[in-house]
Order: C-alpha cells, then sequence, then structure tokens
C-alpha cells in the first residue's frame, strides 16, 4: 500500500467518524425535542398520569381513551416536600379546573399549589 492510497483511508474513515457523531448528535436532540413536546395530563378520577404530544391537546378536560371519560387535566408540578422531590415532582390537578373551592394543596406535602407553580429556591433539577 502506498503513502496516498493510506492517506485516502484515513480520510475515508475521518469523514465516516465525523458522520456518525453528526448522526448521533442529531438522534440525541430529536429526542429532547420530543420530550419538550409531550405534556403530563392527570385523570381527575383515577389518578393516572398520561403523556400528550402538544399538537394532540384539546381544551380540558381531555378524553381517556381507557376510561371513555374526560377527565384528563392538565397539572402543576410540586417539587417543595421532600417526598415529592424524590420521585421528581407530585403532579397536582389546580382546585380552579376541578371547580373547587379553596387554595389547592399537594396531596403528598400539604404545600400550596400556584398556576405555574415555582420550584424550590434550593431546588437542583436531577437531584432526586
Ligand atoms: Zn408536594
Amino acid at each position: 500500500m502506498t503513502d496516498k492510497q493510506k492517506r485516502i483511508i484515513a480520510i475515508v474513515v475521518a469523514v465516516l467518524a465525523l458522520g456518525l457523531l453528526v448522526h448521533m448528535t442529531r438522534k440525541n436532540l430529536g429526542s429532547e425535542e420530543f420530550a419538550a413536546n409531550t405534556w403530563t395530563l392527570k385523570d381527575s378520577e383515577t389518578g393516572e398520569l398520561v403523556k400528550i404530544p402538544t399538537a394532540d391537546l384539546k381544551p380540558y378536560p381531555m378524553l381517556n381513551p381507557k376510561t371513555g371519560k374526560q377527565t384528563l387535566c392538565v397539572t402543576e408540578l410540586c417539587l417543595w416536600g421532600d417526598e415529592c422531590r424524590k420521585k421528581g415532582g407530585t403532579h397536582v390537578i389546580m382546585n380552579e379546573i376541578l371547580k373547587k373551592e379553596g387554595p389547592t394543596k399537594c396531596p403528598v406535602c400539604g404545600h400550596v399549589v400556584r398556576f405555574r407553580n415555582p420550584v424550590p429556591p434550593d431546588y437542583v433539577p436531577g437531584e432526586e
């Protein structure tokens, strides 16, 4: 094998490696994009969590295909109690959506939950 042939093989290998890297990076970005385009809804009767693509969202409450009832509601995430943090947050349906009186409290830790519920100031994403 001549030096020229070796050089050509080295260039081909480098191009293939670069192509693979670009492909893997795109694949990873794609999955993040998918996660960002999904909403977690909660069934107000069964407590079941259902992930719905943003494009498929309808006015609430949405139909739960498993039960045939319109009980899927948007949730706020509570990360205030230790137990809520450990499991990556508790999905809470706001009282306003359920047409209940009074402030919404997290069923796990009892913290008052608001729309666009803030995360605790000392919370670090992924600590759970
Ligand atoms: Zn909580």
